[in-house]
């Protein structure tokens, strides 16, 4: 994706029927993104799971209905923000998406970003934060520490699927998005 500042739609055309990288040959749908194309808010996962491939849509199951709760209890809904993923489309068996799977796809995630120009994005977990920030510290270093990405503020913090296997670091992950919470002027709400 060259050039200045893509739509999403734009951006969208351009991925295409995509079969840039292997996982193009798995997929039953390419997940790309979904929400408010002018969002302040963006979060970025990982990749597509199971329910996300079957139904084209991000974070439509067990880590995605937890998603949800976080982005209520911010005072936000799905739909006041842009969710997407650094890979579009579902590694087999939900492994971690491969160094090359990243880098055929990152160029439409950053197009993405281009094309909604949001005040905050969120990086859940390592694969989004490391992508976007080209830095390898692990994420329990990164976490809750706001960085900047091509002008705009990002919180990393950890991904949904880690919250839900380590309960005990959601209260850091709280403390994370009510920073962000912070820029919006926005009070905290309920604990997820
Ligand atoms: N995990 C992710 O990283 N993204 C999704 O869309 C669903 C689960």
């Amino acid at each position: 994706m060259g050039g200045e500042r893509p739509t999403l739609d734009q951006v969208r055309r351009e991925l295409g029927d995509c079969q840039r990288c292997k996982l193009c040959s798995g997929r039953k749908n390419i997940v790309f993104g979904t929400g408010n194309p002018r969002a302040e808010l963006v979060f970025v996962g990982e990749g597509p799971g199971e329910q996300e491939d079957l139904q084209g849509v991000p974070f439509v199951g067990a880590a995605g209905a937890l998603l949800t709760k976080m982005i209520e209890a911010m005072g936000f809904g799905r739909d006041d923000v842009y969710i997407c993923n650094v890979v579009k489309c579902r590694p087999p068996g939900n492994r971690n998406p491969e160094p090359d799977e990243i880098a055929a796809c990152e160029p439409f995630l950053r197009a993405q970003l281009a094309a909604i120009q949001p005040r905050v994005v969120v990086a859940l977990g390592k694969f989004a934060a490391q992508t976007l920030l080209r830095d390898s510290t692990p994420i329990t270093r990164m976490r809750g520490q706001w960085r900047v990405y091509e002008g705009i503020q990002l919180m990393p913090t950890f991904h949904p699927a880690y919250l839900l296997r380590n309960p005990a670091e959601k209260r850091n992950a709280w403390a994370d998005l009510q920073a962000v919470m912070k820029v919006f002027g926005k009070n905290p709400g309920s604990r997820t």
